[in-house]
């Protein structure tokens, strides 16, 4: 059975700068998503939801810079992130540039919400086990900035609340179900 945590692996955080390193490369990989999916929306012609994802990949860059600035000195280079989006069909698909299919606003946006959920329990959980001070509060202002990620993705939902019509299809898949 699968649930919301899989392949969620929560690293013990012993350290503020083993912190932001994590917390940098977090960022830095959903503003690539997010400009992943506002390219994905341009291609089916959806300029409306592609604006939307190009604005989140610009709030997470800018979020990404804002953790640098925090870290400061404390900042180390070059560290993988112990956490990853997924992509729609699940943990087995992990090479998400790769994922050529027909994507609907709708199932791009809870795409995304899944993932922000995701960074929340990430953050969440780094926050109750942190045993350094400052990296449980470190943690705990993450898991804030990313709940109110959840919040405007939710918002969105509102605006596509479901799959009222099937995309053309530019580059079909060549693989069967
Ligand atoms: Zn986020």
């Amino acid at each position: 059975m699968s649930n919301e945590s899989d392949n969620l692996k929560i690293p013990r955080i012993n350290s503020v700068k083993e912190f932001f390193a994590q917390a940098l490369a977090i960022e830095e990989e959903a503003s690539e998503r997010y400009n992943l999916l506002a390219d994905q929306m341009e291609v089916h012609n959806k300029a409306e939801i592609a604006a939307i994802f190009r604005k989140m990949a610009n709030i997470e860059a800018l979020h990404r810079e804002e953790v640098a600035r925090r870290a400061g000195d404390r900042l180390v280079g070059g560290e993988q992130a112990a956490f990853s989006w997924l992509g729609p069909q699940g943990p087995e698909a992990t090479d998400f540039e790769d994922v050529h299919y027909l994507m609907t606003p709708h199932q791009a946006l809870q795409l995304a919400r899944f993932n922000e959920l995701r960074a929340v329990a990430f953050f969440e959980s780094i926050a109750s086990t942190a045993v350094d001070a400052e990296v449980k509060a470190l943690a705990e202002e993450m898991a804030r900035d990313e709940r109110d990620h959840v919040l405007w993705v939710d918002d969105w939902l509102k605006k596509f609340p479901e799959d009222t019509e099937v995309l053309d299809d530019p580059d079909p898949p060549v693989y069967s179900e």
